[in-house]
């Protein structure tokens, strides 16, 4: 079953608690009972965790991450408290680690999609749906859609893959209410992303974000939670490139899963057998596609 291939043991920190390795993510909470995020160098491709990892991918990621929320904000609240490092914590935890508040999750990948691949893509060649919206005929690979759709998905668990659900089974799952807010909140951000985006040259094809509420308050408003508009939740295109009918280049993992599925790698992802150790040229290749996103994005020179 697919998962890691060398899970790491958790780094102890005193008066932290360690909760949980995601594939990227290490989860702690501290002594006042907030969330520390820890982004790792990790990456994922189908359903495994690397055996390699890009250099700066976690710092890249969360200051990437903490320049859209701050974008954002006036549109949405975000859990981000802060990004000084507790106390007691290791230097190299520095540029990758944020303190939030600890929410409670809603358990949907609540995905807006504005142009068609991927998954979208193949159930669009199948039955001209998405999600189970109904497209116009004609669109291909790449195409803008009519106008940006919200396509759930369920939350995997590690080794398992993301399910895209209708939205009436998302709302079944959290309720009228809570569904159409997801629905509203995750396409407002992606419009607004989405423009900001294209004024640096990129398209915003997708994105997920994830959000949460305070525990225990009283039934408030969503909070923007997880990392936002990285290219690890977010496919990003360059525009001038940009030609439906193929594949497009992008920012995300596709360098990663372009070399694994080749007869260089050696590799069968369809058997049992772990995903073979990266070669340094693909890995420099990721880092500099990482690097160039944040720059373009934010317009500030990685240091
Ligand atoms: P998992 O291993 O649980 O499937 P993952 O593989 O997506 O998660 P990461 O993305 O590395 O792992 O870890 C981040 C985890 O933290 C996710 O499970 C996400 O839902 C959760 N999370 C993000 N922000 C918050 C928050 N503010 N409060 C509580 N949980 C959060
Ligand atoms: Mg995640």
């Amino acid at each position: 079953m697919p998962g890691f291939v060398d899970k790491p043991e958790p780094v102890q920190v005193p008066g932290l608690v360690h909760l949980h390795t995601g594939k990227v993510r290490d989860l702690y909470r501290d002594a006042d009972g907030n969330l520390v995020m820890v982004a790792s160098d990790r990456i994922s491709a189908y359903d495994w965790v690397l055996p390699t990892e890009i250099p700066d991918k976690g710092r890249v990621l969360t200051q990437l991450s903490l320049w859209w929320f701050e974008q954002l904000k006036d549109l949405v609240p975000h859990h981000v408290i802060s990004t000084d490092l507790p106390a007691g914590a290791p230097a190299e935890w520095e540029g990758r680690t944020t303190v939030c508040r600890a929410l409670e999750m809603v358990p949907v990948e609540a995905v807006a999609r504005g142009y068609l691949t991927g998954s979208g893509l193949r159930e669009y060649d199948e039955h001209r749906t998405v999600c189970g919206l109904a497209l116009p005929e004609g669109l291909v690979d790449g195409s803008e859609l009519p106008a940006p759709i919200f396509t759930p998905a369920t939350k995997a668990a590690v080794g398992e893959h993301d399910e895209n659900v209708p939205y009436e089974e998302v709302a079944r799952q959290v309720g009228a209410e809570t569904a159409a807010r997801l629905r509203q909140l995750t396409l407002a951000v992606y419009g607004q992303a989405r423009d900001v985006a294209r004024e640096r040259g990129l398209i915003l094809a997708d994105t997920k974000f994830e959000f949460g509420r305070v525990q225990g308050g009283e039934e408030g408003d969503l909070v923007l939670a997880d990392e936002v508009l990285t290219p690890d939740s977010s496919r990003y295109w360059p525009a001038d490139e940009w030609e439906p009918g193929h594949a497009q280049p992008s920012f995300d993992k596709q360098i990663i899963r372009d070399w694994l599925t080749s007869p260089a790698s050696g590799w069968d992802r369809t058997g049992d057998t772990p995903p073979p150790q990266l070669p340094p040229e693909v890995v420099e290749h990721s880092r500099a596609r990482y690097v160039e996103a944040y720059e373009r994005l934010t317009g500030t020179p990685w240091s």
